[in-house]
């Protein structure tokens, strides 16, 4: 059979797309992909850094890639071992897991603080090359309401709030997500009330 040059493109970009989602297909199935790729996946931004390394220290990328294929030394991965050595290093607690390592263990709960003040200090630069940073971290009126950042683009108020959920399932994104929006509408109201058209609750919802 003889393919003509038409058709000799349609050709490789069918199997090009084909060897794709195969190799999609592949990766999702991997035991440890499932929880933090759903995420991932939701967003191309959630992994701009592997393409680009840009905000991305050698130290962050080193711990980046064991975490996310759930490969690093915590004691609750020993298969091999009794239960009492798979306590946590730091605080005793019975599964030294990497979720108690990030999220849970209290002994880090100072370096919760810091990572979400980290976070929230990248965003406000980032708002700040294209509008006005009205707040950070302050009750907003008399809502004693106090979101991360509000700031103002184009006329337009944004209301800025991080969240990093202790749980890294797409499901648990979107309750974190409705649960912010719940909490500030009134904010909303408030600067209604004063005259701002568009006013819009911005949850960033950060995986780990
Ligand atoms: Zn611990």
């Amino acid at each position: 059979m003889t393919v003509t040059g038409t058709y000799r493109k349609k050709l490789l970009k069918t199997l090009h797309k084909a060897s794709r989602q195969s190799h999609i297909d592949k990766l999702l199935s991997m035991r440890s992909q499932g929880k933090a790729m759903e995420c991932v996946a939701a967003h191309p931004a959630s992994s701009h850094f592997m393409s680009t390394g840009k905000f991305t220290r050698f130290a962050d990328w080193r711990f980046v890639h064991p975490a996310r294929l759930n490969l690093l030394p915590v004691n609750g991965a020993k298969q091999w071992t009794d239960a009492t050595s798979k306590r946590c290093r730091r605080c005793g607690a019975d599964n030294e897991t990497l979720p108690h390592v990030v999220n849970h263990c209290k002994i880090h709960s100072a370096a919760w603080t810091k990572r979400h003040n980290a976070i929230q200090e990248r965003i406000r630069k980032a708002v700040a090359f294209r509008g006005q940073v009205m707040s950070v971290n302050r009750a907003v009126g008399d809502t004693r309401l106090r979101p991360d950042i509000v700031a103002t683009i184009d006329g337009k108020v944004y209301i800025i709030d991080i969240t990093i959920p202790f749980e890294n399932r797409l499901s648990a994104f979107q309750e974190a997500s409705n649960r912010k929006i719940n909490k500030y509408q009134p904010i909303i109201t408030h600067f209604k009330n004063q005259g701002v058209k568009e006013v819009f609750i911005i949850p960033i919802i950060v995986a780990l």
